[in-house]
C-alpha cells in the first residue's frame, strides 16, 4: 500500500488502481505477470521450509493463494479498500461462504440487513441453517430494531449497501457501532458501490466483501471475488479457501488486475450515465418508482456515504410480469442479462432472475414487485440509453 508520509504524500485512487500491488520482476515486465504454474520450485530444503513454516514469503503452491499474480491482485485490492490484507477467490459467492464458515459455527447467530443478491440470501436462508446457524433478517429501514436482534451468539451482521434490487442506502457507520456493543463483526458487501464511491471499512466495517464478477472485472468476461479487512479477521478464511479450493485461477486473476487499473474512469462514467437514466425514468409517465441513491441529489446518508452514487437502479412500472417483459423485450441496447457492472448495459427483472428462488410472499415483504426492472448501465452513450428505454416504454 502507498502509506503517506512527509515525501511521500497519499496517492490518489486512480494511481493506486493503476500501480498498487504492481512490482517490475526480473524481466521487468510493467505490470504484475501472469504464472499460471499451480507450483513453485526451491534451491533447498530449508528454503521450502521457510516459506511452509512462515519465516519467510514466498510461492509455493497456488491453491493456497502463495502465486505472485495472484499476490499482487491481493496487494492492489487490499490498497483499494484500505484493508491490511486481501484474499481473492474463485466467485463472490466462494468469498461469502468463506466468510461465513470461518467466522460463525453451529449455535451461532447472523443477521443480514435490507436485500442481498438471491444466491447471498439462499446461503444465509437455507446452507447455513443446514449447519446449525441461524440468521434473522431485518429489512433496510428497521436497523433500529437491529440491538433487540442481536445475541450473545451473533458473530456476523450483514448487508449489501445499495441493497439489491431496491438500491437502499443502509448506514455503515451506525451499524457497525450496534454489532460492535455485542461483539459481532460487521461484513459488507460493496459489490454494487465500488471503492470508487465508497470504503465500507473507513465507515467502520470490519470486512468487505466483492463479487469481483461485477464492476471490478468489469468486462462480463470472468468470475472472481474477494474479502478484505484486518489480518487477524482473514486468517480463519485462508484456511476455508485453501481447504474447499475455492482459489481464484492465475489467469483470472491476471485479467482482473488489468482490469481494476481502468476502474475508476469506468465507474465514474457509469456513475454519471446512470444519474442522467434515473432523472428520465423518473419524469416518464409509466414509470411509478425509481430506486436510485442518487435521484434528486440523493439523501444525506447517501451523500454522507458515497462519493458517487454508481451505475445501478431500478424502477417499477405500473403491470404484471407480462407487460413488463413486454418493456424488457423491447430494449435494444440494453441486454437481458442476470449480471451488473459490465461495459456493456443490461436489463432484468429480478423476479425472473437474481430473485427467482425467493417465495413470492417474501419478495412482496421486500418490495420486490412483479413491475420491477433493474438496469446496469454500461459505457454505452447516456442519450442512447435514454432514446432506448422511451422507445420501449412508448411502444411495448
Ligand atoms: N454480491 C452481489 C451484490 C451480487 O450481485 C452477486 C452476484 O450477482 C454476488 C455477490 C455473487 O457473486 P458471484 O456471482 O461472483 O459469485
Amino acid at each position: 500500500m502507498f502509506e503517506a508520509s512527509e515525501d511521500q504524500p497519499a496517492r490518489g485512487l486512480s494511481t493506486r488502481c493503476v500501480h498498487a500491488g504492481e512490482h517490475l520482476d526480473a524481466q521487468g515486465a510493467i505490470h504484475a505477470a501472469l504464472y499460471n504454474h499451480s507450483t513453485f520450485g526451491f534451491r533447498s530444503t530449508a528454503d521450502l521450509l521457510d516459506v511452509v513454516e512462515g519465516r519467510k514469503e514466498g510461492n509455493l503452491y497456488t491453491r493456497y493463494g502463495l502465486n505472485p499474480t495472484i499476490r499482487s491482485l491481493e496487494e492492489k485490492l487490499a490498497d483499494l479498500e484500505y484493508g491490511e490484507r486481501a484474499y481473492a477467490f474463485a466467485s463472490g459467492m466462494a468469498a461469502e461462504a468463506a466468510t461465513f464458515l470461518a467466522h460463525v459455527e453451529s449455535g451461532d447467530h447472523v443477521v443480514c440487513i435490507g436485500d442481498v443478491y438471491g444466491g447471498t440470501y439462499e446461503l444465509l436462508a437455507v446452507n447455513l441453517p443446514r449447519l446449525g446457524i441461524e440468521t434473522s433478517f431485518l429489512l433496510a429501514d428497521e436497523i433500529d430494531s437491529l440491538p433487540s436482534v442481536l445475541t450473545d451468539r451473533t458473530r456476523i451482521v450483514f448487508f449489501e449497501t445499495p441493497t439489491n434490487p431496491t438500491l437502499d442506502v443502509i448506514d455503515v457507520g451506525a451499524v457497525a457501532r450496534m454489532a460492535r456493543t455485542m461483539g459481532a463483526i460487521t461484513v459488507v458487501d460493496n459489490t454494487f458501490a465500488t471503492p470508487v464511491n465508497q470504503n465500507p471499512l473507513a465507515l467502520g466495517a470490519d470486512l468487505v466483501i466483492h463479487s469481483a464478477t461485477k464492476y471490478l472485472g468489469g468486462h462480463s468476461d470472468l468470475t472472481g471475488g474477494a474479502v478484505v479487512g484486518r489480518k487477524d479477521l482473514l486468517e480463519p478464511i485462508w484456511m476455508w479457501r485453501k481447504n474447499l479450493g475455492q482459489m481464484i485461477a492465475p489467469e483470472v486473476a491476471f485479467l482482473l488486475g488489468r482490469s481494476i487499473r481502468t476502474l475508476v474512469v469506468r465507474v465514474r462514467a457509469q456513475n454519471a450515465t446512470a444519474g442522467k437514466v434515473a432523472e428520465f425514468l423518473a419524469g416518464h409517465p409509466r414509470v411509478v418508482r425509481v430506486n436510485y441513491p442518487g435521484l434528486g441529489g440523493g439523501s444525506n446518508l447517501a451523500r454522507g456515504q458515497m462519493r458517487g452514487f454508481g451505475g445501478m437502479l431500478s424502477f417499477v412500472l405500473e403491470g404484471d410480469a407480462e407487460e413488463t417483459a413486454r418493456v424488457v423485450d423491447r430494449l435494444q441496447i440494453f441486454s437481458i442479462a442476470a449480471s451488473l457492472g459490465g461495459v456493456e448495459s443490461l436489463v432484468t427483472q429480478p423476479i425472473t432472475t437474481t430473485h427467482h428462488g425467493m417465495s413470492p410472499e417474501e419478495r412482496h415483504r421486500r418490495g420486490i414487485v412483479d413491475g420491477m426492472v433493474r438496469l446496469s448501465c454500461g459505457l454505452e452513450d447516456a442519450d442512447d440509453l435514454v432514446a432506448d428505454l422511451k422507445q420501449a416504454l412508448e411502444q411495448a
